[in-house]
């Protein structure tokens, strides 16, 4: 990430972003982890919800990372309509999926 891409004030534009999907992945609706929550409490809130998804989060935790994502990928086009918070999977899958169609 090049962060002379992005305006100034981003990091706020990013957190409301994923504020309003309640870090939830708005692509696959994994939850991911909130900021000042430890892995360990994460973990935990997880467990309640899916066995599936805290085995999964013990194997591979970066996987419960929410990102904010420019869907045309210009990062200075932060229009709502343009930004969605996505987990790091639907993240790489969003990029993966441009790249082959662009
Ligand atoms: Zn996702």
């Amino acid at each position: 990430m090049n962060r002379k891409k992005y305006p100034p004030d981003w990091k706020s534009i990013a957190l409301a972003v994923k504020d309003k999907a309640d870090w939830t992945c708005q692509e696959c609706q994994r939850p991911c982890r909130r900021p000042n929550e430890s892995w360990d409490e994460f973990k935990y809130r997880l467990a309640k919800k899916s066995k599936a998804l805290y085995l999964e989060c013990c194997e591979k935790k970066i996987r419960f990372v929410l990102t904010t994502a420019h869907l045309d990928h210009d990062t200075t086009n932060n229009a709502a309509s343009n930004l969605k918070a996505l987990c790091s999977v639907s993240a790489i899958i969003l990029a993966t999926l441009s790249s082959i169609i662009l």
